[in-house]
């Protein structure tokens, strides 16, 4: 069972990456379906970002990566 190391989701408006504040224990838990329509705002631009399913990525302590790696 693998924890997770971190979470980032993809400012819509800059593109910058920002660390989420959501976590899981590890990635059994790991449910894409709590990212969706999280609000964070943006330390690089100021700006309200909603996450969704596609604009966030995810690192667990075996070096698995899920998400957006672009
Ligand atoms: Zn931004």
């Amino acid at each position: 069972m693998a924890k997770t190391i971190w979470i980032s989701i993809r400012c819509l408006n800059c593109r910058e990456w920002l660390a989420s504040q959501i976590f899981f224990s590890d990635s059994e838990s790991f449910d894409t379906s709590v990212l969706f329509d999280y609000l964070a705002s943006c330390p690089h631009c100021g700006k309200l970002t909603r996450s969704n399913k596609e604009n966030f990525r995810a690192k667990f302590e075996d070096g698995v990566i899920l998400g957006d790696e672009a």
